[in-house]
């Protein structure tokens, strides 16, 4: 049976190859069914879904929203959204503006640190409004200063690192009624990110799923099987979508392939079918 990838970023947001390229990869790791998932835009999906008509690959409408979490995030991921909605356009672009608060400021500790860069400089690389710190973390590599994103995110930019800046972010059940309110289906994305036992991760996707979310990435590229087979048992006893994905972004995660992620990752076709149907049913 061929493999889906439903979490993709692109030249839109963090991801360094184009929605095309991002296709390309896709088509020779025999990709049927994709989601192009930018960080706060939906941009890249006109041309994704024009590429994915000449290659014979279906493109899904997707978006990753970043949500707070105590002093951690929880990703949302958006589903078959209706994408040219004007209210979803609008949230989108107060979150890539709450991105051009933060990012001057991360810009200006590095330089305390004494290394030279400017916010122009990211914003050439990037070439996009949704600006993130990976994109900074590849200056800082072409500049020398680090030798990876990782060596970035370690030393400057993660969560308690020399250049941390918080960003202003919505309330995760902000983040579902948003995507709800465009049609969309509100996934949680890489549970493994929330800081959270088993028991603490079910309470937690009970009380958002009375919020209006509709599913869980299970199946993810750093997923050890047995995390796969817990999220799998968590998505049964409460009723939500089981989804999976690479979220590939290129040169800052280059360990991670399109479809296959770290090699072993395969997200099964007959995942979509269910997905859909409750985009279509309003479910
Ligand atoms: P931002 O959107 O500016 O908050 O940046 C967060 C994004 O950076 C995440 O969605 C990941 O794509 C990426 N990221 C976070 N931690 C790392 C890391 N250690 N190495 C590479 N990329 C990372
Ligand atoms: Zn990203
Ligand atoms: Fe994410
Ligand atoms: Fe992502």
């Amino acid at each position: 049976m061929s493999r889906i990838d439903l979490h993709l970023h692109t030249t839109y947001s963090d991801g360094s190859l184009l929605p095309a390229e991002v296709l390309g990869l896709a088509q020779k790791t025999g990709v049927s069914a994709l989601a192009i998932t930018d960080h706060d835009i939906v941009a890249g999906i006109p041309e994704a879904i024009e590429t994915g008509a000449c290659l014979g690959i279906e493109v899904i409408p997707g978006v990753e929203i970043s949500s707070r979490y105590g002093e951690s995030e929880l990703h949302m991921l958006g589903y078959f959204l209706d994408w040219k909605d004007a209210e979803l356009s609008s949230r989108l672009a107060q979150l890539r503006a709450s991105r051009h608060q933060r990012n001057p400021q991360i810009i200006q500790k590095l330089n305390e640190l004494g290394l030279d860069l400017t916010y122009d400089e990211v914003k050439t690389l990037a070439g996009t409004e949704s600006i993130g710190r990976p994109h900074i973390a590849r200056v800082l590599m072409e500049k020398g200063y680090v030798q990876s994103a990782k060596e970035a995110f370690d030393r400057y930019l993660a969560q308690g690192a020399a250049a941390y800046v918080p960003r202003e972010l919505p309330e995760p059940a902000e983040a579902i009624a948003w995507i709800r309110a465009a049609r969309g289906i509100p996934v949680l994305a890489h549970p493994t990110w929330v800081n959270e036992s088993a028991e603490g991760l079910y309470k937690l996707c009970d009380k958002l799923k009375s919020a209006g979310l509709g599913g869980i990435e299970v199946h993810y590229s750093t997923h050890k099987p047995q995390q796969t087979s817990e999220f799998l048992s968590l998505a049964k006893r409460l009723n939500l979508l089981v989804t999976g994905g690479s979220d590939f972004h290129g040169l800052t995660k280059p360990d991670i392939e399109v479809g296959v992620g770290r090699g072993n990752l395969k997200v099964p076709e007959k995942l979509l079918e269910p997905l859909k149907k409750a985009a279509t049913q309003g479910l």
